[in-house]
């Protein structure tokens, strides 16, 4: 029987919002998008950017399968181009009219009508909160929604002195830390972008206060080569032992062991002359192969010279607390401090789940149980767009939403039983915790650097005729996210029919 037309409430309109709205609508289905902002975009919402953000992935790996970004953006866009495109794109698909912003989800139950689905609590600015009723939900709040807040003792006092402390997504103006020192915590790409952006615009002192170095990558591999086409490409990929290894397999890596080690060294050794890492004691200690994920940053343009000619100081360590105009770190030492910039990331979570389904979604250690990163058997109903972050995530987010509107409609391919969800869910979580422990960072909610392997899983189970490019650009170019547009158009297509027609 043909699957019927659902009402579908998308919460967020950020990237993977977007991607959502788009293929639910194009399948047939009627569709809300509530965003909490007053503009869509989500991290590349203008009033959320620091100074100087650009995205880290080129332009050809961070958009949608069916627009290209403009010839004239450079290869890594601005967040204002970035924000542009999104929009033209939501233009592009007649998705302006779905969207109500300003429009918060504070909670979701299940209906109490007895029909299958969602009832969302809904909250508009100077209005009384309502209650609709949704067969389906995509859940699309990203992971970097809920500010991480650190609070440190003496901050009133500091404050109280005319000193100011800023989330990073708060910084927004560079004319802040003008003729001032400027304290940033954290050591992630937020943190590194702050902090030179700071010594271009003038301040007094510029330090990063960071617990441990991490490996980075530039732009340009040895000064020469665009990242992605060393570390996006397919055959790089297979150098990390995935999920489900066949006997073979492993006899494979066995045999390939001393070659991927020096593959590593090599790459190690390239970074740390590159970067300096050894002249400013950033090398990190653990082997980059164990670290890589999407938490690996990009390196800032022109970071480590700052770091290397002093006009940035790194200190390892963290705040212990705050006086009037000073910082305290661990080590004891006490800095002049006007500005503290905490980049210190954000809260992952889903806070307007009840605790009931929150404990079936996460687990105790904080790891999400996520089929495919996409849907939890336990919640049905409801799925996740975008939770499957990687270094592409505007192609992960668009490809998990082609797939979640079939899981949606039951026209997967491989439509899977709870049974089987579960035990893939088990087997992932082992993997992470035993074989992989660097794929637990964000909750397990990230695909790096498996990209071709998790899109491979998607595109199998959505029943994608055709799923690769040939053998030389399949194995030695990045992910293309035209390709992957016309492989999901491979996969078979379905109709949907009127609710209540037999
Ligand atoms: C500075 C920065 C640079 C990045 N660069 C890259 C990059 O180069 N490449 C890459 O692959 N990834 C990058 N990322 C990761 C980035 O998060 C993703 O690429 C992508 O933008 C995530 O989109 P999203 O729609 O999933 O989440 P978001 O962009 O976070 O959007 C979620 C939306 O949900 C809304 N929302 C949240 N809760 C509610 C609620 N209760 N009710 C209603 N609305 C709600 C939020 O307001 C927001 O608009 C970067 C992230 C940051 C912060």
């Amino acid at each position: 029987m043909a699957p019927t037309r659902k009402n579908v409430a998308v919460i967020g309109a950020g990237v993977s919002g977007l991607a959502a709205a788009k293929v639910f609508k194009s399948q047939g289905h009627t569709v809300s998008v509530f965003e909490r902002s007053h503009d869509l975009g989500g991290v590349w919402e203008p009033s959320r950017s620091y100074p100087g953000i650009q995205t880290q992935s080129p332009k050809d790996l961070y958009r949608y399968t069916d627009k290209a970004m403009p010839d004239a953006y450079p290869e890594w866009p601005s967040g204002a181009q970035v924000h542009h495109y999104l929009t033209a794109y939501a233009h592009d698909h007649g998705l302006k009219p779905l969207l109500q912003f300003n429009t918060q989800v504070e909670t979701m139950d299940q209906r109490t009508d007895g029909a299958p689905g969602w009832s969302l609590t809904l909250k508009t600015e100077n209005a009384a909160p309502r209650t609709e009723n949704y067969d389906f939900v995509a859940v699309c709040t990203g992971q970097f929604s809920e500010k991480n807040i650190l609070t440190h003792p003496g901050q009133e006092a500091f404050e109280a002195a005319g000193g100011q402390v800023l989330h990073s997504s708060e910084y927004t103006d560079e004319s802040l830390v003008k003729d001032k020192d400027v304290v940033v915590l954290g050591f992630s790409k937020s943190a590194t972008d702050i902090a030179v952006n700071a010594v271009h615009s003038g301040a007094k002192s510029v330090t990063i206060v960071y617990r441990e170095s991490v490996w980075r990558i530039p732009y340009f591999v040895g000064g020469l080569i665009n990242f992605k086409r060393i570390l996006y490409i397919r055959k790089q990929e297979n150098m990390f032992q995935g999920w489900r290894l066949t006997a073979l397999d492993r006899l494979k890596y066995k045999l390939a062991a001393p070659f991927i080690w020096a593959n590593w060294r090599a790459l190690e050794a390239l970074l740390s002359r590159q970067l300096k890492l050894g002249k400013t004691g950033l090398r990190p200690k653990q082997p980059i192969e164990d670290t890589v994920s999407c938490s690996v940053p990009i390196v800032t343009p022109g970071l480590f010279d700052l770091i290397a000619a002093g006009k940035i100081k790194t200190i390892q360590g963290t705040f212990t607390s705050y006086g009037p105009g000073t910082v305290t770190l661990s080590g004891g030492e006490t800095l002049p401090a006007d500005l503290a910039i905490l980049a210190v990331g954000w809260k992952l979570g889903v806070p307007f789940l009840p605790d009931a389904y929150l404990n079936k979604l996460i687990e105790p250690d904080g790891q999400y149980r996520l089929y495919r990163i996409i849907a939890n058997p336990d919640l049905p109903d409801m799925g996740f767009v975008g939770f499957n972050s990687s270094f592409c995530t505007v192609l992960s987010a668009e490809m998990a939403a082609n797939w979640l509107v079939r899981y949606a409609d039951g026209m997967l391919a491989r439509q899977p039983t709870a049974e089987e969800m579960n035990a893939n869910i088990e087997m992932m979580l082992e993997w992470k915790r035993t074989k992989r422990p660097a794929a637990q960072v964000y909750g397990g909610l990230c695909s790096a650097p498996f990209h071709f392997l998790h899109f491979d899983e998607l595109l199998a189970d959505i029943g994608a005729k055709q799923k690769k490019r040939n053998l030389l650009a399949e194995n030695f170019a990045p992910p293309n996210a035209q390709a992957y547009g016309r492989f999901l158009s491979s996969a078979p297509r379905y109709r949907l029919q009127e609710p209540g027609s037999a």
